[in-house]
């Protein structure tokens, strides 16, 4: 068996793993409730031959695969989480909620999930039929939105036997991801303070007005922190709907970016304080709860060379008139597409390189793949990714499943989740997996090269995890 058929192993198991994608997306369930879905993935990875290990890292949703002997040790990494308020029937053109408020798949971990799966499968049948050394382990990873499962999985040692990691991510574009995106840590603040009537408020000390001047003592914060932080907030409990009472109780949880875990954790600290200021200029208290934290994501040159190899030389999916009309219909409801693509040409691409791909902006299916960029540090999105590049050279890319420019977390996304696109998208996800492990397997070279870059970027320092030891991974709302 060679790298080809490999790939082509892929094909035979096609519809298998296009039901499974299919049958999670039914099922959307949020974070660390992943009961059914991840049963689904543990069903087809028990069929598909792998030994599974349920539990990993104490946490009910988080298992693994595994199959083969000795090194190396390669990762694959899928997910299965879904995003609340994101209901949506299959194949819309227009907003149409399943249930009312409901959860949906509207990041695609459907079909990330699914293909990590068919690779691992792939890989699986080559050590098989060659014989060759080695270990393929994929991990079902929980909780990606807002929980980052893989920090957790980490901090337990999860992925510190792995000589590299493989994943990917549905998106619009065929693209080998070099955004050194952000480290992020997640905490609720929450102020207890004495109810009273508000005609006789004086008796009273408001929580709301502890968290509100909490948020205005941030503002302040902002012009003081590095540019390459950024502070979001909710108000998760803002003491209730009644005016006219002292409010004796309000929460505010907090994502808080930086360019890595140690300038996060320093804002985190400087945010606790303005907390903390906040409810003794209210004479309220102040509870301060660690949710979870993911470090930032660190690309690997070496990694990203091969699985862009095997991008260009996997054919792309091709794709029908009904296919490119839905896309288009599609992309009219979002201020039609072309924006992403022109700002990636303009501003991560030399001018002779970006100059040929100038001719698809405006397409409704993007059908190439975009050259390399160099790596840069971005503020534009957090991945717990991130937590396993810090254990082992890791690979990440994204590939074409959905109409140019689609909208992440949007209801558009969701609606496409069971598209033939999507489904052609995750299949082509899982060769170029497949093929970059073939590759990592047969060439021990490029693995040492991948290593050494790795000890250059981490210093040779071992993973810390961002999260405290005492925090456990849990369901938010
Ligand atoms: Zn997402
Ligand atoms: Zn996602």
């Amino acid at each position: 068996m060679d790298k080809q058929q490999t790939v082509k192993f892929v094909d035979t198991i096609a519809e298998r793993i296009c039901r499974l994608s299919d049958d999670i997306w039914d099922n959307p369930e949020l974070a660390y409730r992943e009961f059914r879905s991840a049963a689904l993935q543990k069903e087809a990875l028990r069929e598909l031959g792998f030994t599974v290990t349920e539990n990993v890292a104490g946490i009910a949703t988080a298992f693994s695969g595994s199959f083969g002997s000795g090194r190396p040790v390669i990762a694959i990494l899928g997910e299965f989480d879904a995003l609340a308020g994101l209901s949506q029937k299959a194949g819309a053109d227009k907003c149409t909620p399943v249930v009312k408020g409901g959860n949906g798949h509207g990041c695609g971990h459907n079909a990330l999930g699914a293909a990590s799966i068919a690779a691992a499968a792939a890989v699986r049948q080559y050590l098989l039929e060659t014989k060759k050394p080695g270990t393929v382990i994929y991990f079902g990873c929980p909780g990606e939105e807002g929980g980052s499962g893989k920090a957790f999985m980490a901090r337990d040692g999860a992925f510190a036997d792995a000589d590299c990691a493989i994943t990917w991510h549905p998106a619009s574009q065929n693209i080998v991801s070099k955004n050194r995106n952000s480290a992020n840590v997640q905490i609720k603040y929450r102020f207890t303070g004495r109810a009273a009537h508000a005609a006789s408020a004086q008796k009273g000390r408001s929580a709301l007005d502890a968290a509100e001047l909490m948020n205005t003592g941030v503002q302040y914060l902002r012009e003081h922190m590095p540019a390459t932080c950024c502070l979001h907030y909710a108000f998760t409990d803002a003491g209730g709907v009644s005016p006219n009472v002292v409010q004796p109780r309000a929460e505010l949880l907090y994502l808080i970016r930086g360019k890595n875990s140690e300038e996060a954790a320093a804002l985190k600290a400087r945010v606790d304080k303005i907390a903390r200021g906040a409810a003794m200029m209210t004479e309220t208290s102040v509870r301060i709860e660690f949710i979870k934290a993911c470090s930032d994501y660190l690309p690997n040159d070496t990694l990203d060379a091969v699985a862009q190899k095997n991008a260009e030389t996997i054919p792309l999916p091709k794709y029908s008139a009904e296919e490119r009309d839905y896309a288009a219909r599609l992309a009219k409801t979002y201020g039609g597409s072309g924006r992403g693509l022109r700002s990636y040409l303009e501003k991560r691409l030399a001018p002779e390189v970006a100059e040929p791909f100038k001719k698809h902006i405006g397409e409704p299916l993007y059908e190439f793949v975009l050259p390399l960029a160099k790596s840069r540090t971005t503020t534009k999105g957090s991945t717990d990714v991130g937590d396993v590049s810090h254990c082992c050279p890791t690979v990440n890319f994204n590939a074409s499943c959905l109409a140019a420019d689609t909208p992440g977390h949007s209801w558009q996304q969701t609606a496409q989740g069971k598209s033939s696109v999507m489904h052609k998208g995750l299949l082509w996800a899982a060769k170029v997996m497949a093929a970059t492990a073939v590759d990592i397997l047969n060439e021990p070279q490029t693995l040492e090269a991948a290593k050494e870059e790795f000890a250059k970027l981490t210093g040779g320092k071992p993973y810390v995890c961002p999260i405290p030891p005492n925090v456990k991974p849990r369901p938010i709302g």
